[in-house]
């Protein structure tokens, strides 16, 4: 319990676009939620999501000591026990044989002790985190375009554009306050919006123009608009000569087909003609790119455009990935992904290697990228990873295959979990829980989508015996010998990572904060990086790449459609988040006030489809796929395609009807950047009673 106090300076803890908290301790262990009117994400705003987490503070359920095999321990047998255990792990079976799994939900400082345990100590790349699943498309078209995983823009260039382009995104529901940002930028000077997306999400009430593309049809479309900008003297003539590949882009762009799109030619027309014709464009997207199994290629082919036209890192123009968590753009930095070294460096570039290494003067240092979240379950499945710890996510329920990852962890040699609540569906699997500090009760920092650095800070006394996860990462690596995880607080961690973000920027990386090394971390405001030498709010303007000759590179993209559905499986799903919930719902599913939306598993059905199945609104469905099973209360809507129907991934359920999503999509992914294509599952329906 903590006394009444001053309001406390956060952040929120949902998505990426990361706004600022002011929470006013009530002494009664709640507080009272406001947005911040200073935090340049929000200015005072917040969305349904935010503006209920006054309501998710319950104490009710919460994991309050270490368990071990369901009973209560100490933290000192906890903590020993996986330190021994993954030791003798490693020792018998090698680095490679244990494994962390980590969330987009884990702040700054936490990643950085998870990066440096696995890939400096233990010496195996095997860490992952669930950002897989929400942006490593944009990551690694990131990098194939620009050489680094740079985000150009900013949110205020959605303020500042003539036209912006929302493809993939339903931002109206999962980035609310930048739809709200821009809603206002539209009233104020008449912005453009064109939305594309094969649903009518709540996302184009407020557009111009809405084209339902056919799914997975986008790097068509963007191809098509690439040879119109060529065919029209839009290639810039000044930006050109600081590329590479536009030739090649511009043969492959040409297969591209306008009937592979679904649109109407008068819409498409009138597509191509508004953005050629307009300079301040911003294209921005998230998971209906991302999720795709040729994601990668998608996110190059919208890059493209904006390189060979030179709109980029301009006020009011350039390509923007927003992303889904909190802090994925945090793990980004630390690199907490299996094919990311530290602060934008490159685990296969030895001179990379060695100077993280030197930095913390570790004994080993992963020589190769890890096992991706899918391969990391897959290789769990096998028996070739034995020691799993899973931090802050819950991959049973949010993993393409969910009942198969679920059988996979249950049947891992030892599996930890670290979590706040102690009955999710990962963590009624683990050998090992571990009660976590939530959300008002930890410090460290976060970054959004635009690259600004935000303290989340503490604001409640964390419960029982909950302790950070840093200081839980810290205490097993030094069970397991290893020097240099004795840090006093998330302060000292900052510091360590900032300094090392220095010995990166000497090496070229564009992520350098090592001038807030020595900052006042209590006092820090929202800050964007980089911070070092240099110091600027946009990149690429000028034509600088991070390449090796520094030029950007435009990527060859031939587009390609998802497979066809087979006979027996004649529907494709497309899966995502609805408004007022968050991932798998152990913290939205506290609030009375967001079930009201909408309070159950649904399944978003064309009229078509569902006098076909015989289905009336409100009756349950079996939806199957080779995968899994779901039953799902059936939404007739004109918002889909027909023989597209929607569902959203929030939900769990082990017995009875199930709104297990993601049970049902096949863990396909990108050959590029391991995201899985959670939007296209082939699935059967039918009236539950025919089952
Ligand atoms: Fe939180 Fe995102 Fe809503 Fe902002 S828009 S209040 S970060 S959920």
């Amino acid at each position: 319990m903590t006394a009444p106090g001053p309001s406390v300076r956060t952040t929120c803890p949902y998505c990426g676009v990361g706004c600022g908290v002011l929470a006013t301790p009530d002494g009664r262990g709640g507080a009272a939620i406001a947005g911040d009117p200073d935090h340049p994400a929000n200015r005072g705003r917040l969305c349904v999501k935010g503006a209920a987490l006054g309501e998710t503070l319950s104490m009710q359920g919460r994991l309050l000591a270490p368990r071990i095999g369901g009973a209560e321990a100490t933290w000192d047998a906890a903590l020993d026990l996986i330190a021994e255990r993954f030791s003798r792990t490693i020792a018998a079976h090698g680095p490679d044989a244990v494994a962390l799994y980590v969330s987009g939900q884990l702040l700054t400082e936490d990643y950085y002790v998870a990066n440096k345990l696995m890939k400096g100590f233990i010496g195996s790349a095997n860490i992952d985190t669930n950002s897989r699943l929400c942006m490593a498309s944009s990551v690694a078209g990131h990098r194939r375009a620009f050489g680094t995983d740079t985000v150009p823009g900013q949110y205020d260039d959605l303020e500042q554009a003539d036209l912006v382009v929302l493809v993939g995104t339903n931002l109206a529901w999962c980035h609310p306050v930048l739809y709200q940002r821009l809603m206002a930028a539209r009233a104020a000077r008449g912005t453009k919006i064109v939305v594309i997306d094969p649903r009518r999400t709540a996302t184009c009430e407020g557009a111009d123009l809405h084209l339902a593309i056919a799914p997975g049809a986008d790097a068509h479309l963007f191809n098509l608009l690439l040879c119109r900008l060529f065919d029209t003297g839009g290639f810039s003539a000044a930006f050109l000569p600081k590329l590479t590949g536009a030739d090649a882009a511009l043969t492959a762009a040409r297969a591209a087909r306008a009937e592979a799109t679904g649109l109407d030619p008068a819409d498409l027309e009138r597509f191509l003609a508004l953005w050629a014709g307009t300079e301040k464009v911003v294209t921005l997207w998230s998971q209906g790119i991302n999720q795709s199994d040729s994601g990668t290629d998608k996110v190059n082919a919208i890059l493209n455009c904006h390189l060979a036209t030179g709109r980029i890192g301009r006020p009011g123009m350039g390509p923007f990935s927003v992303t889904g968590q909190p802090n994925a753009m945090g793990g980004r930095e630390v690199g907490g992904l299996a094919n990311m070294l530290a602060c934008h460096l490159e685990i296969e570039n030895p001179v990379h290697r060695a100077a993280v290494q030197g930095f913390w003067a570790s004994p080993t240092m992963a020589e190769r990228p890890g096992l991706k979240s899918v391969e990391m379950f897959r290789a769990v499945e096998a028996g070739r990873i034995r020691a799993l710890w899973i931090l802050h996510t819950n991959p049973a329920v949010s993993m393409p295959e969910a009942d198969r990852v679920a059988r996979a962890i249950a049947a891992c040699d030892f599996a930890v979990v670290s979590d706040v609540w102690p009955d999710t569906d990962t963590a009624r699997r683990a050998h090992v829980l571990l009660p976590a500090a939530a959300w008002g009760e930890k410090d460290g920092t976060v970054t959004n989508s635009e690259r600004v650095i935000s303290r989340q800070r503490a604001f409640l006394a964390p419960p029982g015996q909950a302790r950070p996860d840093w200081w839980q990462l810290a205490q097993v690596a030094r069970r397991m010998g290893f020097a240099g995880f004795d840090w006093d607080g998330p302060a000292a961690i900052f510091a360590e990572h900032a300094a090392l973000s220095g010995v990166a920027g000497a090496l070229g990386s564009d992520f350098d904060i090592s001038g807030l090394a020595g900052a006042d971390y209590d006092g820090l405001s929202p800050v964007t990086w980089p911070q070092g030498k240099v110091r600027r709010r946009r990149f690429f303007a000028d034509g600088q790449f991070h390449t090796p000759d520094g030029r950007g590179r435009m990527v060859p993209v031939v587009a390609r459609l998802p497979a066809p559905v087979p006979e027996a499986q004649p529907f494709r799903l497309n899966t995502g988040r609805i408004r007022d919930q968050w991932h798998t719902m152990t913290r939205t599913g506290l609030s009375p006030r967001l079930a009201q939306h909408l309070g159950e598993p649904y399944l978003e059905l064309h009229p078509r489809d569902a006098a076909a199945l015989g289905l009336a609104p409100a009756a349950l469905a079996c939806v199957e796929s080779p995968q899994g099973r779901a039953i799902l209360r059936v939404l007739v809507s004109d918002r889909v395609r027909p023989g597209h129907p929607f569902a959203p991934m929030h939900w769990t359920g082990e017995t009875g009807p199930t709104g297990r999503t993601n049970a049902l999509v096949p863990a396909l992914t990108d050959p590029v950047s391991g995201q899985p294509a959670s939007k296209s599952a082939a699935v059967a329906i039918r009236p539950l009673a025919a089952a």
